[in-house]
């Protein structure tokens, strides 16, 4: 990392440097020109979009595979100062008793596990959701037709069962159904996972991006440097913390629970020894999929590494909190941590300070709307909703 200058007073403290937190830090410092000084409890900056070339010179994202995908032209290209962008496409393919399909499940996937009826079934979809791309599986499972709330079935036994009972730790049922509706049916040929116009990952992979976000003369970067004690020594700082929300507080109302991971990494033997750069394994064993990091450099490299992704129950100081669990009963604590940010001046926000599950983009996005909000004193809009609420 380029040498910084170390401010002895800063204006702002941001705590995480994730994707929210450099992007908050760069704003404020380009446009209100506050210094700027961003901590991390890790020996690396980017929070869990960090990657960096291992042993056999694959670039890995260490917290699992991540590709950038957005609708919005602005964050793009606002992003595009930084980073160059190799132009990549997701494809996904899940192992299906032993037969590879596309994910989101697709009419290729249709014709590959259900030969003889695909052409019936395939028109019944048309017929019944026209001029649709996209439909979640719950809404296939209450069909209007016995023979397409069947298909509803078959797909959600076929994919979704076993994966999310894995990924989560708890029945399909009991999962938020917008987590799965981030992967619904296509009703076509298309079998990219994600439909956004613009899709990328950095040339120079993520770090770098963050990095450059960074490099601001008013930004200084602590790492393994925590943030509460940080918060304690620098009263007058205002704070933006992108930690634990729950930890902020001492946990006065509980642990909002999370969801882990543990990573296996394993040597591959050639560039894309895989058919797709993410194999999804929906079936019982224990993983959930497989990686291939070879995909994801622009320029063919020697050999791969394959990343075996386990989910693993989140144990405070023990492993990484990857994913917020969101449920009634989680959903409620929130509440009750939001409404006491809302009385502290503090702002809080990516993943983990919001209870959020944001993709890259929109973690990116809600930073330059917290920015934003600073800049030109206007409230978060997130307080507004929930003031809103508490008064109706
Ligand atoms: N999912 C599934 N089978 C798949 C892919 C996804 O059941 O083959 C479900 C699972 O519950 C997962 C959710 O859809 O948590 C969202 O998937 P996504 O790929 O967006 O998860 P992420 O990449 O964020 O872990």
């Amino acid at each position: 990392m380029p040498a910084r200058r170390t401010h002895t007073r800063n204006d702002w403290l941001v705590v995480g440097s994730g994707l929210t937190g450099a992007t908050f830090a760069r704003c404020l410092a380009e446009e209100a020109g506050a210094s700027v000084l961003v901590v991390d409890q890790r020996d690396h900056i980017g929070g869990n979009v960090f990657d960096s070339l291992d042993e056999r010179g694959i670039r890995v994202q260490r917290y699992g595979a991540h590709i950038f995908h957005t609708g919005s032209a602005d964050i793009f290209e606002y992003l595009s100062r930084f980073t160059d962008w190799y132009h990549y496409e997701h494809r996904v393919l899940a192992d299906v008793d032993g037969q590879l399909v596309p994910v989101p499940f697709n009419f290729t996937s249709l014709d590959t596990l259900l030969p003889e009826r695909s052409g019936a079934l395939q028109q019944a979809l048309l017929e019944a959701f026209p001029g649709t791309a996209r439909i979640p599986v719950a809404q296939l499972a209450r069909a209007a037709t016995p023979q397409l709330r069947e298909l509803g079935e078959y797909i959600a036994a076929a994919i979704f069962r076993n994966y999310t009972a894995k990924q989560w730790g708890r029945p399909i049922e009991q999962v938020d159904p917008t987590v799965l509706e981030r992967v619904p049916v296509t009703l076509s040929y298309d079998d990219r996972y994600f439909r956004d116009e613009f899709q990328a990952i950095p040339a120079g992979g993520y770090t770098a991006m963050v990095e450059a976000i960074l490099d601001h003369p008013l930004i200084s970067v602590a790492l393994q440097t925590d943030g509460a004690t940080e918060h304690q020594r620098r009263p007058d700082a205002r704070l933006l913390w992108t930690g634990r929300v729950d930890s902020f507080f001492d946990y006065r109302y509980g642990e909002l629970p999370y969801r882990s991971l543990r990573f296996e990494n394993t040597p591959g033997t050639r560039w894309r020894e895989l058919p797709a750069a993410v194999v999804n394994h929906p079936g019982v064993e224990p993983f959930t999929r497989i990686i291939d990091h070879s995909y994801f450099a622009a320029e063919p490299t020697a050999t791969t590494t394959l990343t075996y992704e386990y989910p693993a129950a989140y144990e405070r100081g023990q492993n990484e909190p990857f994913y917020p669990v969101s449920d009634a009963i989680s959903t409620a604590m929130y509440q009750k941590y939001a409404a006491l940010a809302d009385r502290t001046g503090v702002l809080f926000g990516g993943r983990l300070g919001d209870f959020r599950y944001y993709d890259m983009h929109q973690a990116v996005g809600r930073a330059r709307t917290l920015a934003d909000t600073v800049l030109h004193g206007r409230a978060d809009p997130r307080t507004i909703a929930r003031s809103i609420r508490r008064s109706a």
